[in-house]
């Protein structure tokens, strides 16, 4: 089994400081964020970016000031989102990446219901995402709401534009998609291809028993606000306490959790490249 690789998701488009003032936002909070939970044990954190006023933006000098300010401090790996609630255009979806040539950015490969409108990823859209990522140096996590979406994935692979092995995030427990059962979450495992390796994330309360499961089964783990603003029923958290509580979780299993490089290796990532002038 491979060493445990943690993601965090600390912001994400929907949750607001009114909800849990815990919630980082701005660029500096995001990154010192960042730089805390890598300090606890996180190795990748899931990067969105907020306007002044707290909204979600696609503004790619949002995007460039946190990673600026995340890597100027840490190795973390930043994957860059290009989900679709702070505005459908492929070509702003994709602005960041093709600005940052981050090491990893998100990748929905299929259409769903979000609780309050359609997420609507057509193929013209998901294959659009995919060939910036592939030009910029990208690697894609392919984000899994429904079991047709790896199959959506798989053809990236045969079009040219994702290359394999590829890496999935199971998205267990939105309301409107898969909900989160061990059975789904066993049967997604299943039909990934053998040489693949994926994370899970359970929405809400399912993001403890989801990353509990992942755990135990091999898989990696995600963690964050994005996905789940509460310690326990009742309790807000904080992302700091979120990564914390799965590396105690990994400890007493006896799984251990990865360095940055050594999740670069265990997802085949490339190391971004740096010039003598940054
Ligand atoms: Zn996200």
């Amino acid at each position: 089994m491979d060493k445990l690789i943690i993601t965090v998701a600390p912001t994400g488009s929907v949750p607001t400081k009114a909800q849990n003032p815990y919630l980082p936002v701005t660029p500096q909070e995001i990154a010192d964020t960042a730089y805390r939970c890598w300090q606890i044990g996180a190795s990748i954190v899931h990067v969105h970016a907020r306007d002044d006023q707290g909204h979600p933006t696609l503004d790619p000098a949002v995007f460039a000031r946190i990673y600026e300010l995340i890597s100027g401090r840490c190795d973390i790996i930043v994957q860059i989102s290009t989900g679709g609630r702070a505005g459908m255009d492929p070509e702003a979806r994709a602005a960041a990446v093709r600005r940052l040539h981050p090491e990893m950015a998100s990748l929905t490969t299929g259409s769903m219901n979000f609780p309050d409108r359609v997420y609507e990823n057509p193929f013209s859209t998901i294959e659009y995402l995919a060939r910036a990522m592939k030009e910029a140096g990208t690697r894609p996590e392919m984000e899994i709401f429904e079991a047709g979406m790896i199959a959506n994935a798989q053809l990236l692979v045969e079009q040219g534009l994702a290359t394999e092995p590829l890496h999935f995030n199971f998205v267990l427990g939105s309301h409107g998609s898969l909900p989160a059962t061990p059975k789904n979450l066993l049967y997604l495992s299943e039909l990934i291809p053998s040489d693949a390796t994926w994370t899970a994330s359970g929405l809400g309360r399912w993001q403890l028993p989801v990353t509990a499961l992942a755990l135990v089964m091999g898989g990696h783990v995600r963690v964050g606000l994005e996905d789940n603003l509460y310690y326990r029923r009742g309790e807000l958290a904080s992302n700091e306490q979120l990564v914390e509580r799965m590396v105690r979780l990994a400890d007493e299993l006896g799984r251990p959790v990865a360095t940055p490089d050594e999740a670069r290796a265990i997802l085949h990532l490339t190391p971004p490249q740096h010039t003598s002038d940054d």
